[in-house]
């Protein structure tokens, strides 16, 4: 079963860290990227009904309902299975969460990053914990109980007694879902130029360490788990039965449609990807960029390791990568039970080194 993912790269501000092809931008253009996307979803012929749909971007919440009705009404397969609109705290009305649980959204995913407001200035964030606390209340009172919130651990100027207070937060307010992103400074991002040039604006001077954010990250895996919150991927928190039915398309290398600016797209063997510019997709008339063929074989390793639930080689691919996977078995990162094959915690915050192996075996 295929997932549909659409992409609304309007913001209201454009965030230090974010190095997505998302931001501010002119207001008309808006139209005509509305203009380009009913174009490109109707364009497609449907010969399977999509189990989920992900709004994302960009802050798909932005869109008034009688858009984004406009638009989900070219999806086929309402009710879907799980459908999830990416939202900013602070940013949402009653009206739009009702017009949300019409249209079949039964997920939201909220940016909160941090509860700490020094911490989210920074950022360009303008919520507060008060915001996050006040959406979740009132999403639950529509319908929505499926929630996710996201978190960034590693924001300039965080300290260890400030995550700790993000995650009472995050206990406090018992969502079923929590995804953990360790900050990884993007050079083309406004933090990323800011440190380049050894300035001080956006916090550039206060990103904490590599071994602060892996023990924030590690407090926070814990502590997630004594709130019932399993690590089911990498970044990923879920109680049983609330895990990403959408996301994990992508991990375990189901097919997917993208659509919008830089929407990416897999159909099992193909993957492409939309021109990244909102403007150049509202003029484009086909916005995809060239097809390129997936080396699954690979990405059975490094996207598929991401799981918990690691990944079940076949006899010739055991073959084929066991000294890889003999070198980190024995360097404690990986563990291998005959049929299995996973990261162990250490190998988890050693992830990226891992998949390198993978890619280049
Ligand atoms: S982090 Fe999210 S809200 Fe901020 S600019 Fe990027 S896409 Fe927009």
């Amino acid at each position: 079963m295929a997932g549909v993912y659409i992409s609304w790269p309007f913001c209201a501000q454009k965030c230090t860290y974010c190095n997505f092809a998302s931001g501010v931008f002119p207001r008309d253009l808006e139209q005509q990227y509305l203009d380009a996307l009913t174009r490109e979803i109707r364009s497609t012929i449907w010969g399977w009904r999509p189990e989920t749909v992900y709004l994302g971007g960009g802050t798909p919440a932005s869109m008034e309902p009688e858009v984004l009705s406009r638009v989900l009404e070219l999806v086929p397969g309402a009710p879907w299975v799980e459908a999830t609109i990416e939202a900013a705290p602070g940013a949402i009305s009653r009206e739009q969460v009702q017009a949300w649980v019409r249209l079949g959204l039964n997920r939201v995913s909220l940016g909160v990053q941090s509860f700490v407001e020094t911490e989210l200035r920074r950022t360009g964030r303008k919520h507060t914990a008060r915001h996050v606390a006040e959406d979740v209340a009132m999403l639950r009172s529509e319908g929505i109980s499926e929630i996710n919130i996201d978190l960034i651990a590693g924001l300039p100027g965080q300290t260890a007694r400030g995550w700790e207070s993000s995650l009472d937060h995050v206990e406090s307010l018992d969502p079923p879902h929590v995804s953990v992103y360790m900050l990884e400074v993007d050079e083309d991002s406004r933090l990323g130029k800011e440190l380049l040039l050894g300035g001080v604006r956006y916090g550039a001077m206060d990103v904490p360490g590599e071994q602060q954010i892996v023990e924030c990250y590690e407090q926070a895996v814990e502590r997630l788990a004594q709130m019932g919150l399993a690590r089911y991927e990498i970044s990923n928190f879920a109680r049983p039965g609330s895990e990403s039915t959408h996301n994990l398309k992508y991990w375990k290398l189901l097919p997917y449609l993208g659509f919008g600016a830089d929407a990416h797209s897999f159909d099992g063997r193909l993957r492409w990807q939309n021109v990244e510019s909102p403007a150049e997709y509202a003029k484009a008339g086909d916005p995809r960029l060239e097809p390129v063929e997936a080396i699954l074989a690979e990405e059975r390793f490094f996207v598929g390791l991401r799981l918990m639930e690691g990944v079940h080689p076949t006899t010739s691919e055991w073959a084929e990568h066991r000294a890889v996977i003999e070198q980190f078995v024995a360097d404690g990162l990986l563990e291998a039970d005959g049929a299995t094959l996973r990261l162990t915690p250490r190998g988890i915050l050693l992830s990226n080194e891992v998949f390198e192996e993978f890619i280049h075996a």
